[in-house]
């Protein structure tokens, strides 16, 4: 449609079947019949956990494990609560995939507590599939990143929605700050950009090209400045400034300029000689992208990743390089969206589902 007018709203279109299932307490059909066979899904975040409740649905015994002591992966722990309600969404999705029999193990680490072949050969799981997410937060590696006060915006955010920064009954160990300087220019930067204002901070997003590169959805460019954020554009961190007690006390930043298009397709950015200067800030936030975190491949034998440490899967049925092990999600394209990452849990499940029929 888009092409053809007005295109049509994929996102709200989404929210309103979701939303009238919540209201209309529409539930997934299951079987009553269960087939005896045992899968283990790793993570319960929204790959999994679609994963785990269609294997539910056809009769599997599926086991989810997950790392934290709450379920639901960034849904939870990164979306912050004044753009996906935790109680009234992501909570009620959880309880229907329990109704379907799913069984959920929290603070188990596959990597850690256990691997991927203990799975197989202590426990008689038959299958896996693993939708552990890019949660590995990257940093600049300039000068003064490791003071107290530069955060990643995955620890920002988590401590945020996790430790309930919002609301005004919980003490949260969270550093408030009051000037906040976020590095970045994605979506999750604006995220952790509005919760830090809604703390009470005066907030920077400093992001080092312009206003058309930045890579964040324009509707959330808007909604951070309608909440009072300050865009300082074409302007790159150089180092953080650090006071006599390990604390952030500024930020030296250089401005940029656009030069001609790179490898990606957008003008790559070069440092004005000459243009440094200093910020006032007691509070920087990284927000530069994720990748997977490695524990799980590096513990499992025969699981091959990319160059970018995520998993290689079929995109068809989610087949890893290891028998009888699937993958999907973020863990496998790195940072994307929940919708893809719901896709390859189904994907996931019609791959073990056929792997298992055919065995
Ligand atoms: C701040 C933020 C805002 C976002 N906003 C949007 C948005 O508006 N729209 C959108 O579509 N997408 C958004 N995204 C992206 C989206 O949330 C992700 O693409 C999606 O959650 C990926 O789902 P997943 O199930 O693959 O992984 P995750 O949601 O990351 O879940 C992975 C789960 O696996 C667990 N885990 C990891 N390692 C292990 C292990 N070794 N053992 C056991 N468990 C493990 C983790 O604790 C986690 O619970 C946002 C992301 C962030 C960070």
């Amino acid at each position: 449609m888009g092409l053809r007018g007005e295109p049509v709203s994929i996102g709200k279109l989404e929210r309103f079947a979701a939303d009238y299932a919540l209201e209309h307490d529409i539930r997934p059909e299951s079987s009553k019949e269960k087939n005896g066979h045992k899968v283990a899904v790793i993570g319960s975040g929204p790959s999994g956990l679609t994963c785990a409740g269609d294997l539910a649905k056809q009769g599997y015994d599926v086991t989810v494990f997950e790392a934290l002591h709450e379920l639901g992966g960034v849904l939870v722990y990164g979306i912050p609560e004044f753009r996906l309600p935790k109680e009234k969404v992501v909570a009620k999705e959880i309880e229907k995939v329990k109704e379907l029999g799913v069984k959920f193990e929290t603070n188990v680490v596959i990597g850690k507590s256990t691997t991927i072949d203990q799975l197989f050969e202590e426990e008689g799981f038959e299958a896996v599939y693993i939708g552990s997410g890019a949660g590995l937060p990257m940093f600049m590696g300039i000068p003064g990143e490791n003071a107290n006060g530069v955060f990643s915006a995955n620890e920002y955010l988590t401590r945020a929605n996790l430790m309930k920064a919002f609301d005004e009954n919980y003490d949260t160990p969270i550093f408030a700050g009051t000037n906040v300087a976020v590095v970045g220019g994605g979506n999750v930067a604006m995220d952790a950009a509005r919760v830090a204002a809604r703390l009470g901070a005066c907030v920077h997003v400093v992001y080092r090209r312009s206003e058309t590169e930045l890579p964040a959805r324009a509707e959330e460019v808007h909604h951070a400045r309608e909440e009072g954020i300050i865009f300082d554009l074409l302007t790159n961190p150089k180092e953080i400034l650090v006071d006599e007690n390990g604390y952030v006390k500024g930020m030296k930043v250089v401005k940029m300029q656009l030069g001609e298009p790179d490898a990606s397709g957008r003008r790559r950015p070069e440092e004005i000689p000459g243009s440094e200067y200093e910020i006032k800030t007691d509070t920087v936030i990284m927000s530069l992208g994720t990748s997977p975190n490695p524990l799980i491949s590096s513990t499992t034998k025969g699981l091959d990743i990319n160059r970018w440490k995520c998993i290689i899967a079929d995109e068809e049925n989610g087949q890893t390089t290891k028998e009888g092990v699937f993958a999907g999600g973020d863990a496998v394209t790195g940072a994307a969206t929940v919708i893809l990452a719901m896709g390859a849990g189904k994907a996931g499940a019609k791959g073990i589902d056929e792997y298992l029929k055919n065995k």
